[in-house]
């Protein structure tokens, strides 16, 4: 690689945007920087000041305006004839200024009178790349939805604004540019792609939205140096990001080459049910009616029959839980391709209905999805109050199925712990009296080995049936998913004022689980943030 780090070049760095430490208001630029309308009419209709001169610096008035977003300004700078396309020695117009901070209302005005949005500067940077090298993701989505700005065109050195969101670590604009299909394959001047700068920078959530959202081609991409995004990651000593990657490789290059793939999808569901199947034979032949054994009593049997019964239960909730939709969310084709923009109806100026929470945007499936939904990339779905993918039912827990899995795990331990009692009470009744060169441990490996078995393995089914359902119930009861715990910063949702964890879907355990019990799952999406779709409604 040419270079390890890339620079910003921009004027902005050094541009106030504190306007409580307000020097004195001396000309049109300081009038205009601290947003005082009346000293710059002074200013201007009074001391007949000009508002299409640049100061010392080069800089505009409609500029400074801009940055801070004070749109009245500039709509009056421009009413008296300032030129919305005024560049700077930097190329820079107002619009690029003003994508800084992130300043709509400042963008509508200059583009609503005339300002191009695609004039580039030095760099070649538009305003795409400047709202990208921000993270102003608001912004970026509204001059695309409403200016068709291009959001996937190069600067002079090849960057994209998906390339520039991806280095400096802005993980909601590249989901907004994901989203918009921006291209994950361009490289730049240096052979880079969007992937090789987080890897670089070593941003593991951008890392895992570029990989779930693309083609798995990109982790094998080389740059100009043969450096592929794991070797980078690698070297720049951002282990965790290189052991995801190389996770995500692994599995791209086994998904070819076994069975193109359909092992992974397929999961360990059949081997499971191998085990509960043959567990359930070794039970009966070798527990309940073995010869070696005494007779069973009366009793003892109907435990056994209780214990049989129970596993024929748990088989059916184990093929409900794994067969069942786990509450996928729709896509725009499965509603019967309406492919307008979804994100075209949301206001983002009215903060109080749009929170900004751009994890709602799923990438992959192109919509914008319920919180506490996630896309589960061995599933290529999104699945509605996501609890995690479960590799033994190859199937996704969610909204829809999780109430079935509860009971398929509450009956798994129930069924083992009575079938293991059931095993250790016919081995003894049925020890006989010893002589001296023999245990009763030897007797019953020697006599009884199928009872051996058959409690090894039962024990292994019990421990980790019994863990599992113990969390999931804690979970049931404070109505928090297996995603949310583990994922718990990245979730905006579940922070307080403070800054500290704090569950808005937590009802009270009782009735956290009286909902579970009777409908499965809690009705929530009115509780924090009223999910996109119903903003995005016409
Ligand atoms: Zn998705
Ligand atoms: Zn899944």
């Amino acid at each position: 690689m040419a270079s390890s780090e890339i620079e910003v070049v921009t004027s902005s760095d050094s541009k106030p945007n504190e306007t409580y430490q307000q020097p004195p208001i001396t000309d049109v630029y300081t009038a205009s920087t601290y947003g005082d309308l009346q000293k710059l009419r002074n200013f201007v209709e009074h001391d007949g000041a000009s508002v299409t001169v640049p100061d010392g610096n080069g800089y505009y008035a409609l500029q400074w305006a801009c940055l801070n977003n004070f749109h009245e300004i500039a709509h009056y700078l421009i009413q008296h004839g300032a030129d919305v396309n005024a560049a700077d020695h930097n190329q820079q117009t107002a619009l690029h200024w003003a994508a800084v901070w992130g300043s709509i209302p400042s963008a509508d005005v200059l583009l609503e009178n005339g300002a191009r949005v695609e004039a580039t500067d030095i760099n070649g940077y538009r305003v795409a790349h400047v709202a990208a090298q921000y993270g102003q993701t608001a912004f970026l989505n509204h001059i695309v939805v409403k200016y068709h700005a291009d959001f996937d065109v190069p600067d002079n050195d090849g960057r994209s604004p998906l390339l520039w969101a991806a280095y400096k670590g802005f993980v909601d604009t590249v989901r907004l540019l994901l989203f918009r299909d921006a291209s994950q394959r361009r490289q730049d001047k240096d052979g880079c792609t969007p992937l090789h700068w987080a890897a670089l920078r070593g941003y593991a959530e951008v890392c895992a939205v570029l990989v779930h959202a693309g083609t798995k081609e990109e982790l094998t991409v080389k740059d100009n140096a043969g450096s592929t995004p794991v070797q980078l990651a690698h070297d720049k000593g951002h282990r965790h990001v290189a052991l995801f990657l190389s996770n995500q490789l692994r599995a791209h290059s086994n998904q070819d080459k076994i069975c193109g793939g359909k092992l992974t999808e397929v999961g360990y569901a059949p081997l499971l049910l191998f085990v509960i199947v043959f567990c359930m034979i070794l039970f009966i032949n070798s527990v309940v009616t073995a010869p070696g054994l005494k007779k069973i009593t009366a009793v003892v049997g109907l435990w056994a029959w209780t214990a049989l019964s129970l596993a024929v239960g748990s088989l059916i909730m184990f093929y409900r839980c794994s067969s069942k939709d786990p509450g996928y969310i729709k896509r725009v084709g499965d509603l019967g391709g309406n492919a307008e923009d979804p994100l075209l109806n949301i206001d983002l100026n009215s903060s109080s209905i749009w929170a900004g929470n751009w994890s709602q945007l799923c990438p992959t499936c192109k919509i914008i999805r319920p919180i506490r939904s996630k896309h589960c990339p061995t599933c290529k779905r999104c699945v509605e109050q996501f609890d995690h993918h479960c590799p033994w039912i190859s199937n996704c827990v969610g909204k829809s199925n999780k109430r079935d899995f509860f009971i398929f795990i509450c009956m798994g331990t129930l069924t083992s712990l009575l079938s293991g009692a059931i095993a250790i009470q016919r081995i003894w009744t049925s020890i006989p009296a010893f002589s001296a060169d023999e245990t009763w441990m030897h007797h019953v490996l020697v006599n009884h080995p199928g009872v051996i078995v058959f409690l090894v393995i039962d024990v292994v089914i019990l421990l980790a049936a019994t863990s599992l359902t113990i969390r999931q119930a804690s979970m049931i009861a404070r109505n928090v998913t297996t995603n949310e715990i583990a994922n718990s910063k990245r979730y905006e949702y579940l922070r307080g004022p403070d800054g500290r964890f704090r569950n808005p879907y937590n009802h009270g355990c009782w009735k956290n689980c009286v909902d579970f019990v009777f409908v499965g799952h809690t009705n929530d999406d009115d509780i924090a943030w009223r999910p996109l779709q119903q903003i995005a409604a016409p």
